[in-house]
């Protein structure tokens, strides 16, 4: 059989170009990822061996071996891993499989030194081996199978696939190392790389040397293991250095920042089992997919089982990274049977509890660097809010941070109830898309001008829990003040001295009767347009505003769920009157007075759709708007 002969997709040929051209100081980290790929073909075969243990009977002892041959400058790494079939080869080695790659190419920017930085940020696993080689072959057999592939590339755009001998399962990569990469031809150096990053693995990491023995002249081929060889997670903190964990942390979470918290423990007693994980200091790019799956891997005492068991972190934990390995499990147990078994159910809850406990504690002793997590994950975690559990409700409730109307940093509910004024018994919240709009919300201005505080709520999240967070916090519901029922006037505020005048001011009946009037004639005009039409204390600059009534969706769930074709029509709102705004106060007295009959419709629509446009909306209709607003400019100007 000749060699077949395929083009790299153009993306890997993008990321080859840069990546065999990078002038990249660490370029060292390529041994780091062929290493990993390797202990990651020994996971995967251990695995597969439980149910099917042919498959690893004739060699059960994981091995990763590094060898050099100086003169014919080339570099191997092998292992007796699961291997790869044809297409495997041309899946994994041929295109952007992992999710490291593709995140590098997304983020190219065709500026080479911005470019080079990226091979840091994302690690670009395999295709690194270009940084030092001018040529990588790779001979490889997958487990259960007989025939042999070999995989050849200078990475200049073509790789070569042809069916060659293997006598054994596994992987062997050669590198033929470029000119200025002879440094990888040292064992030392190499034994310093894979301290470095490897120490780890949790297989050995040998390197081969053929001794001769001065005496006899025998040639032999020694064996020396450059790491500790031992699943770190089983070592006891005091052993593991903060780069041992980063390494980990980096190798099994194939991720690209540092961890921003690292949680190891041991639980003994009823259930056994040891943890080591790891908060992200970076959002993972596929944070908000709509699988919203954990990577959190499963191994079984000692043996990898799965990175997809769904039970063992909540979803809204989903940005944890690292292992749990469980000592209570059986080893052959599927995956299917993982999904519901009331162990791992235990462990997850007793995970759960843990990294709460641990993020509270966060909270408490580093406030700044706990609202960093908070800005990168706090919308996740605000899932748990929501949905069929309530246990952690309460955790998660003081956990929460928020922007709000009276401070400038995050603030904690706990911080809220604190500031919450005389008379006041609910904590107030105002939804919407972003900051900017609900800061510019009029249903808001009463609020501020008595001093009481208001949460901005602008994740999408929000809308969800916190309509089904019926308890509240502490014996204090959450209410909206875009809703009809969030009254200000039994609050005492912080009034000031002009307010104090108007408190003493003798009631003037007649304003009174000016407003119903106007009242009266705005629902004769809007009709069914309207749910409601009355006055309001939330207001102080606008003329009005809209609110929802207490038995209707709030505004801006229904602006979401129409967004998203749930709700096809607008539900009408209560129109609030501002009573003390002047063209409040002047229509009242011409409609008292028996004038403006013949306007009194136009203007009961302008004032509605007034209210529409605060709200973010259009007009009900456009053009009738539009030759309302013209009449009345053109009667201003006569007048
Ligand atoms: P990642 O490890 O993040 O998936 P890589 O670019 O490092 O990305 O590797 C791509 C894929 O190639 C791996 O997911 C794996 O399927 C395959 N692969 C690489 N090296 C080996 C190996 N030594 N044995 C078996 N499969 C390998
Ligand atoms: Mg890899």
């Amino acid at each position: 059989m000749t060699a077949e002969k395929r083009s790299f997709q153009a993306e890997v040929s993008k990321l080859l170009h840069i990546v065999a051209n990078a002038l990249y100081s660490e370029r060292e980290v390529f041994l780091r990822e062929l290493i990993s790929n390797a202990a990651d073909a020994c996971d995967k075969l251990r695995f597969l061996a439980l149910s099917d243990p042919a498959l690893s009977a004739d060699d059960s002892a994981f091995k990763i071996k590094i060898s050099v041959d100086a003169e014919a400058k080339t570099l191997t790494i092998s292992d007796n891993g699961v291997g790869m079939t044809e297409d495997e080869l041309h899946g994994n080695l041929g295109t952007i499989a992992s999710s490291g790659t593709s995140a590098f190419v997304e983020n190219l920017s065709g500026d080479s030194k911005k470019d080079v930085g990226l091979i840091g940020q994302f690690g670009v696993g395999f295709y690194s081996a270009f940084m030092v080689s001018e040529k990588v072959e790779v001979l490889t057999r997958k487990a259960g199978t007989e025939t042999g592939y070999h995989w050849v590339s200078d990475g200049l755009g073509e790789y070569t696939v042809e069916e060659a001998e293997k006598a054994t399962r596994g992987t062997v990569i050669t590198l033929h190392l470029k000119d200025d990469a002879s440094e990888f031809l040292e064992r030392s150096r190499i034994q310093t790389v894979v301290r470095t990053y490897s120490d780890h693995i949790p297989f050995p990491i040998v390197f081969l040397e053929t001794k001769t023995d001065p005496e006899t002249k025998d040639e032999a081929e020694t064996e020396d293991t450059l790491n500790q060889a031992s699943a770190l997670w089983t070592r006891s903190k005091s052993e593991i250095s903060e780069d041992d964990y980063k390494e980990f942390y980096k190798h099994a979470g194939h991720a690209f920042d540092d961890p921003w918290m690292t949680l190891h423990w041991k639980a003994e007693g009823r259930i056994e089992y040891h943890s080591l994980l790891f908060v992200p200091s970076q959002r993972p790019f596929d944070l908000f997919n709509p699988e919203r799956r954990h990577h959190v891997k499963l191994y079984v005492k000692r043996v990898f089982i799965t990175d997809e068991c769904e039970g063992l972190i909540p979803s809204w934990l989903r940005f944890l990274k690292g292992v749990v390995d469980c000592e209570d499990l059986p080893l052959n147990i599927s995956r299917e049977m993982l999904q519901n078994n009331p162990l791992v159910g235990s462990i997850s809850q007793a995970v759960t509890k843990r990294v709460l406990s641990e993020l509270s504690k966060k909270a408490e002793k580093d406030k700044e660097g706990y609202e960093t997590f908070w800005g990168t994950f706090g919308a996740v975690l605000k899932e748990g809010l929501y949905g069929g559990e309530t246990e952690h409700r309460e955790t998660l409730l003081k956990l929460a941070r928020f922007r709000s109307s009276t401070q400038d940093g995050l603030v904690s509910l706990a911080d809220y109830i604190g500031r919450m004024k005389e008379g006041q018994t609910t904590i107030f919240y105002i939804a919407g898309e972003n900051e900017a709009t609900v800061k510019a919300s009029p249903q808001l201005e009463g609020f501020i001008k008595k001093g009481v505080e208001v949460l901005y709520l602008v994740d999408p999240i929000d809308e969800f829990w916190v309509q089904s967070a019926y308890d509240g916090f502490d014996g204090k519901p959450f209410k909206s003040v875009t809703r009809g029922g969030a009254d200000l006037s039994a609050i005492a505020g912080e009034t000031t001295d002009a307010d104090a005048d108007k408190t003493d001011e003798p009631k003037d009946e007649g304003a009174e009767d000016a407003i119903s009037a106007l009242i009266a004639s705005i629902k004769l005009s809007l009709g069914d347009k309207v749910k409601d039409v009355r006055t309001t204390d939330r207001l102080s600059d606008s003329p009005v505003c809209l609110v929802a009534d207490e038995t209707d969706l709030d505004m801006n769930i229904e602006r979401m769920l129409r967004a998203h074709n749930q709700v096809t029509e607008a539900s009408p709102r209560i129109l609030e009157l501002n009573p003390d705004h002047v063209l409040v106060k002047n229509l009242g007295k011409l409609i008292k007075d028996g004038q403006g009959a013949d306007f009194m419709e136009d203007a009961a629509y302008l004032l509605l759709d007034q209210a529409r446009i605060l709200e973010g909306e259009p007009p009900s209709d456009t053009k009738a708007f539009t030759r309302r607003f013209s009449e009345v400019m053109v009667k201003a100007l006569a007048a």
